[in-house]
């Protein structure tokens, strides 16, 4: 599914780079053809202003003259005297540019655009004449000041200039579609970067059902067990031992399903949570004394270190929920004879509240995983009704808070559980 979701983002992305990519191409392709452009013109009147001074200072110019001037690769100019085409225009120009030049004597008359006069100028006293392949710039001028009147076209070819145009389209161009697989990868690379975060989630999400759905199974495989066995021997002498699994296999459920909804709950943020001002080490003292007799029972010395009080905004239900599994825990992974010691203590702006124990334990691999949902080290309390559920809730409540949960060590043995909580200002 990720795999589809993958692909269609990384075709947008790409698209989206693509024609962003192109828009920067064509603005680029129109700045450099203008600048171009804006070359020939210069080019051109700089020829042009050659070309009129010489017939208004020279006269008769000759073929050298023509060659030295004019026939500079595509350019031409076109003599008439007294409207009849000049020797020097016979004898310099070929069949077809004098045909062009013809072409664009009778276009001049169409417009109506007067020959100048004096000397070239440049500003505009020139046009552009025609169309895709071979265009031209024009001068059209006459040197009325001699008799008989020379009328003379010089047109500035700008086929070169189209051709370096065309080659630096199809080089852009060819950039920019080469390019395009390249930025394909680069998206795809990006977009799983980016759906990793959700894959991961989504297989936690499918870990989580199925835990769930498997710890649900159990308990209700065995009510349908008892209840087959109480319709069919009603009066077997096993009745009271299968009412006794029955009850104990619900109170399993019940214990699941209320881990399950906490959780729930407290992923669903903050929403719920009534944000008071609480002496954590008062909150501390009462959870320790409530685990006081079970302590007792199991061998287990329990101590409570506080250095002062200890203020903090937070939702006191919800922390004292924190150290009841944190504590449940510390007294279950103990062995008789050893201590578990709630220490409290503030650090500038942050409270923080350690469940230390000298257990068992915890392998340095499993230091991370044991926040996971259902994720049990041993199964040895999986038959008191655990589900690896405790962990995952208490850091859930910690985050909602600002706070965080962690687990490190304890020198000599043990395990040490943090939870550290902002302090109330
Ligand atoms: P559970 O309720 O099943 O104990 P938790 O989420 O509270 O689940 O704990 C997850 C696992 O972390 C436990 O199965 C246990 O293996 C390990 N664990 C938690 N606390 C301790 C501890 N104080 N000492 C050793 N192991 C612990």
């Amino acid at each position: 599914m990720f795999q589809k979701v993958q692909i269609k983002l990384s075709l947008v992305c790409c698209a989206i780079t693509a024609l962003l990519a192109l828009a920067i191409v064509l603005c680029c392709l129109g700045i450099s053809e203008k600048n171009m452009y804006g070359q020939e013109e210069a080019l051109f009147c700089l020829n042009a202003n050659t070309v009129s001074y010489e017939l208004h200072t020279k006269n008769p110019v000759s073929i050298h003259w023509y060659m030295r001037n004019v026939d500079a690769g595509e350019d031409l100019l076109y003599l008439k005297v007294d409207g009849v085409p000049s020797t020097l225009s016979e004898v310099a120009l070929t069949e077809p540019e004098r045909r062009l030049a013809e072409e664009v004597g009778e276009y001049i008359i169409k417009q109506g655009i007067a020959p100048i006069t004096g000397n070239f100028t440049a500003e505009k006293e020139y046009f552009e004449y025609g169309g895709e392949g071979s265009k031209f710039l024009v001068l059209y001028g006459a040197v009325s000041e001699q008799q008989p009147c020379v009328t003379y076209l010089y047109l500035y070819s700008l086929k070169p200039f189209l051709q370096n145009v065309k080659m630096q389209r199809i080089g852009f161009f060819a950039v920019w579609l080469f390019s395009i697989p390249l930025v394909y990868l680069f998206s795809y690379g990006f977009t799983s970067h980016a759906l990793q975060p959700v894959a991961q989630n989504h297989e936690k999400q499918k870990e989580f059902i199925a835990f769930a759905s498997h710890e649900l199974r159990s308990p209700l495989a065995v009510l349908k067990t008892g209840l087959s066995m109480l319709e069919h021997k009603p009066n077997s002498g096993k009745r009271e031992r299968i009412f006794s699994l029955m009850g104990n296999e619900m109170s399993r459920m019940e214990r699941l399903v209320q881990d399950l909804l906490c959780l729930a709950k407290v992923e669903r943020a903050s929403l719920s949570f009534q944000f008071v001002p609480v002496d954590l080490a008062d909150l501390a003292q009462k959870v320790c004394r409530t685990y006081e007799g079970i302590a007792k029972n199991k061998g287990i010395f329990l101590s409570l270190e506080k250095g002062g009080g200890c203020p903090c905004a937070c939702d006191p239900q919800r922390v004292e929920q924190v150290l009841v599994i944190l504590l449940d825990n510390a007294l279950h992974y103990t062995p008789s004879g050893q201590k578990a010691t709630v220490r409290l203590y503030q650090q500038r702006a942050r409270c923080y509240i350690q469940v230390i124990d000298t257990g068992i334990g915890i392998p340095d691999g499993e230091k991370e995983k044991i926040f996971d949902k259902f994720y049990q080290v041993s199964s040895s309390r999986s038959d008191k009704g655990h589900f690896g559920l405790g962990l995952a809730i208490a850091k859930e409540i910690c985050g909602s808070h600002g706070g965080k949960l962690s687990v490190s060590d304890t020198p000599g043995g043990g395990s040490t559980f943090t939870v550290r909580l902002p302090a109330k200002r």
